[in-house]
């Protein structure tokens, strides 16, 4: 449902939080995010934004690169596992998505065959196995395997996605399901939708349908899902899109 994700100096936590609460109107069932640091922390849990704060205090909040979510659950009830973001089953990558992966249980299907068992009931966790199947089978880098695993994908995505062998960077995706990406001065911000990112910045890239963002506080390559190079069209900000 919404989507917030941060790189950049500044500590995340923050910024994740209170973008979430600028999706609150969009309505949800549960919210959750991940901080990247030395180490990955994800919190999350049904109800909330508020209620994710409280279940997040007392615990690490560093990080200046992280991800958030509001969940309005199409595939799995409500639920604190249900919850994003995911994380594939070895730990490699986390997942915070928008929108529906219809060929998901024929997916699921396959990766079961492969070992893979799942903590979810959900479609995006099935496409955190995939990519990291992909990933440790083909040798590739993460966004190797984020782009070949959406060419198996039917359905519709919003997606920030990080590796937890390259963290300095996320990776976005978008088909059918809207993202932004806010530019900043050596800081990036993305969101489903700009109203989290108007007050740091108003200049914005509007990602288009099957566009991949590899983006680090210092540099964003867009792609193509295929791999051509894209140039980001930069443009101010207009909060009726
Ligand atoms: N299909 C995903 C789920 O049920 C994402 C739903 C959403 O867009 O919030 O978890």
């Amino acid at each position: 449902c919404g989507i917030v994700a941060y790189v950049g100096g500044r500590t995340a936590y923050p910024i994740i939080v209170k973008g979430l609460q600028r999706l609150e109107y969009r309505g949800y069932d549960s919210a959750g995010l991940a901080l990247i640091n030395s180490e990955v922390n994800v919190y999350k849990c049904k109800g909330k934004v508020k209620d994710l704060e409280n279940h997040a205090k007392g615990k690490s909040i560093s990080g200046s690169i992280g991800m958030g979510h509001t969940r309005w659950a199409t595939h799995g009830e409500p639920s604190d596992n249900n919850a994003h973001p995911h994380v594939s089953q070895n730990g490699k990558f986390i997942v915070v998505h928008n929108g529906i992966i219809e060929n998901y249980s024929h997916l699921k299907k396959e990766l079961v065959s492969r070992g893979y068992t799942f903590q979810s009931e959900t479609d995006t966790e099935v496409l955190a196995n995939l990519i990291e199947n992909i990933y440790i089978n083909k040798e590739v880098n993460a966004e190797m395997a984020v782009r070949l695993a959406l060419t198996k994908v039917v359905g519709a995505y919003g997606l920030v996605i990080t590796c937890t062998d390259e963290k300095d960077q996320l990776i976005a995706a978008r088909k059918g399901s809207p993202l932004v990406i806010g530019v900043g001065d050596n800081e990036y911000f993305l969101a489903s939708d700009a109203t989290p990112i108007v007050e740091y910045t108003d200049q914005v890239i509007y990602m288009n349908d099957e566009e991949v963002a590899i983006i680090k506080k210092d540099k964003l390559t867009l792609k193509s899902i295929q791999n051509d190079a894209l140039k980001p069209k930069i443009q101010k900000v207009d909060l009726t899109i």
